[in-house]
Parts: structure tokens; C-alpha cells; sequence
């Protein structure tokens, strides 16, 4: 057998082409599902779970303080004013009934 054989048709299932795709996939949804929940902090790498007011935004248990909580709401005012302007507008609803 030579080594072309020995390389290209003796590979194992998760080289062919199409678990290719699936494993590109599945890669994929772990990396936008991390992206979905991790904290917004820049740099920081843990799950998300405390939201900051006023945003989309979560935080991380170590970044749950008033300086980043305010640094990111002044963040997401920035990079979406729509947005912040309706989701504080919506809160300030809320909090009247
Ligand atoms: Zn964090």
C-alpha cells in the first residue's frame, strides 16, 4: 500500500469531508453560544450572569461592580444609541407601573 492510500483513504471519520462540515458547525454554535453568555467585560473569559441595567450587557461575578457596570452602560450607549435609548426608555416604563 502506498502512502498516499495510507494518508488519504485510511483517515479517520472525522477528517472526511463532510464530518469536516459538521465538526465546522458544531465548533461554530460552542463558539456563538460562548459569545452569547460570556461576560462583556473585554478580555474576560467567564460566563456572564449578572446583567447590567439598561443594556444587553451580562457580567461576570468579578466584574459586578459600579465602575463596570457604568463603563459598559456608557459602552453600549455608545455602540448602539437606538438601542440604549429604547431598552432605558422601556425600563423607565416599567419602573412607573
Ligand atoms: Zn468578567
Amino acid at each position: 500500500m502506498s502512502i498516499w492510500n495510507e494518508i488519504f483513504i485510511n483517515q479517520p471519520v472525522w477528517v472526511s469531508n463532510l464530518s469536516n462540515l459538521t465538526s465546522i458547525t458544531v465548533l461554530g454554535a460552542v463558539i456563538g453560544l460562548y459569545r452569547r453568555f460570556n461576560c462583556n467585560q473585554h478580555m474576560c473569559l467567564r460566563i456572564g450572569r449578572h446583567k447590567v441595567d439598561g443594556t444587553t450587557y451580562h457580567t461576570c461575578a468579578k466584574h459586578l461592580t459600579d465602575e463596570f457596570h457604568s463603563a459598559l452602560q456608557k459602552q453600549h450607549a455608545h455602540k448602539h444609541p437606538e438601542q440604549h435609548r429604547f431598552l432605558n426608555s422601556a425600563e423607565k416604563k416599567l419602573s412607573r407601573i
